[in-house]
């Protein structure tokens, strides 16, 4: 383990013989911890402690040795005191978010997207360590929810303490909420947990969730949403072909705003230009009745299209169990699902081919590697949905890096992963880093935590209060 900042600032003062020195010390933190330990061994070996060395008397020493043995005693005396005290939560603040989007706005089959908005939580400890997430969904409602009903059960607490934290606020909630709001703000403080987590231990998240199957990401690309005042068949296939251009295995069309007939025209359309080649995806929202999406299935068959993206409302799951035993396209949902009890059904009911849990939407990272167990158990493929900036991003793609292959081969296809085009300036602005997908993949982060650090001044001018 490499010196941290405030390890070499310690031993800097060594170096030097002063008494700052002592003090330099006394900020140090676990990361340096390692390496104290390494050298008090070292010194031990060396020079025998006497038995009355004291930090008091340091200060006269003679020597180095001397002076370089109380300076450690008392760097062992600290060691201690952190050993036997609790990391603790000491703020939860959330951001709201908010970005217009003007001429770019776009819809999909439920809305127009005129804003972008979303919750970003930075939760802090005691020990300086800060953790970031991010909730889907209103974003001045949830930061509400955080800052007012869970930052109150949360201050005080230890953060590695994900399941009882969860549980802590999951469970009084209840009345209120099983699902939506509740859990999408529930996913923001758990994930700022888990960055915290991987941070205090210098471990990327994905090590802590069991270790990665898969060190980049097959990223698709999301977009190809109904445009503002252009005619939707010329616009798309331009931004298809330029999908196509900068590399991307497969796309997501995004379907139901247009009458079936002139969305299957469309997307006919948008085959024919990128070529038999590429991969089809599919994405209504919610847009239709079981026997429609079995008519389009047909339709779409014949186009090659790969999987079909909630075709009914998440609450229509006897429809979906038809629709998945009538066709050969992978009917694919679990976006607008929450938790394991939420998952149970989808799963247990066998509605769909593969699960598209959302870190953000479902309860954060915990509920997530549960939503995951689940699916494996019955056989069922996930594949995160991914709808936020580069904090969700990052979040997902170390939930991503920890599924296995469902079912598992020697040689099993890469999961995808989603990589959300449209229109959205908080993606990049919400964090210092920035995700890039070279030829269709994307490096999963491999450094502390999350891999990000969120960029508080972005985050200040483009949040909205009450
Ligand atoms: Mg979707």
């Amino acid at each position: 383990m490499s010196l941290s900042k405030s390890a070499t600032v310690g031993f800097r003062g060594i170096e030097a013989r002063t008494v700052e020195a002592a003090d330099a010390l006394s900020t140090f933190s676990y990361e340096c911890e390692e390496s104290v330990k390494v050298a008090m061994h070292s010194c031990e070996e060396k020079w025998p402690l006497p038995s009355n060395c004291q930090l008091e008397s340091a200060t006269a020493a003679r020597s180095d040795r001397d002076y370089l043995r109380a300076i450690l005693v008392r760097a062992s005396s600290i060691m201690r005191e952190k050993e036997n005290q609790q990391v603790k939560i000491t703020e939860v603040k959330a951001y709201a978010l908010q970005q217009p989007l003007e001429s770019s706005s776009f819809a999909f089959s439920q809305t127009w997207v005129n804003t972008r908005q979303t919750t970003i939580v930075v939760v802090a400890t005691d020990e300086g360590i800060e953790g970031c997430g991010e909730a889907f969904g209103p974003a001045k409602t949830i930061a509400r929810l955080i800052e007012t009903a869970f930052a109150p059960l949360m201050v005080g607490q230890d953060p590695f303490n994900t399941e009882p934290i969860w549980d802590s606020i999951y469970r009084p909630h209840r009345h209120n909420s099983q699902k939506g709001i509740l859990c999408e703000a529930l996913s923001a403080v758990d994930i700022a947990l888990w960055d915290i987590k991987g941070k205090a231990t210098g471990q990327p998240v994905y090590n802590l969730l069991g270790g990665a199957f898969r060190n980049r990401a097959h990223a698709y690309a999301t977009g190809l949403y109904r445009p503002q005042g252009a005619d939707p068949k010329v616009a798309l296939i331009e931004e298809a072909l330029g999908y196509k251009k900068d590399g991307f295995f497969a796309m997501k069309y995004k379907m139901g705003t247009v009458s079936m007939e002139k969305d299957l025209d469309i997307l006919g359309a948008i085959r024919d230009a990128i070529g038999w080649d590429l991969t089809l995806l599919v994405d209504a929202n919610c847009a239709y009745d079981a026997s429609d999406a079995m008519w389009l299935s047909q339709q779409m068959e014949e186009m090659n299209v790969y999987w079909f993206e909630e075709p009914l409302p998440p609450e229509d799951l006897d429809g979906y169990a038809e629709l998945k035993n009538s066709t050969t396209i992978k009917i694919v949902a679990g976006e607008c699902e929450a938790t394991r009890f939420g998952f149970r059904e989808l799963i247990g009911r066998r509605c769909v081919d593969i699960l598209q849990p959302d870190v953000c939407i479902c309860g954060g990272i915990t509920e997530f590697q549960k939503i995951v167990a689940m699916a494996s158990a019955a056989n069922t493929a996930v594949i995160p949905h991914v709808w936020g900036t580069n904090v969700a991003i990052a979040a997902a793609l170390h939930c991503y890096a920890a599924i296995p292959n469902i079912p598992g081969k020697i040689n099993p296809p890469e999961p995808f992963f989603e990589f959300d085009r449209s229109p959205n300036p908080l993606r990049e602005g919400a964090t210092h880093e920035k995700f890039v997908a070279k030829e269709s993949y994307i490096e999963i982060p491999n450094t502390p935590g999350l891999g990000v650090t969120v960029n508080k001044e972005f985050l200040e001018a483009n949040s909205r209060q009450g």
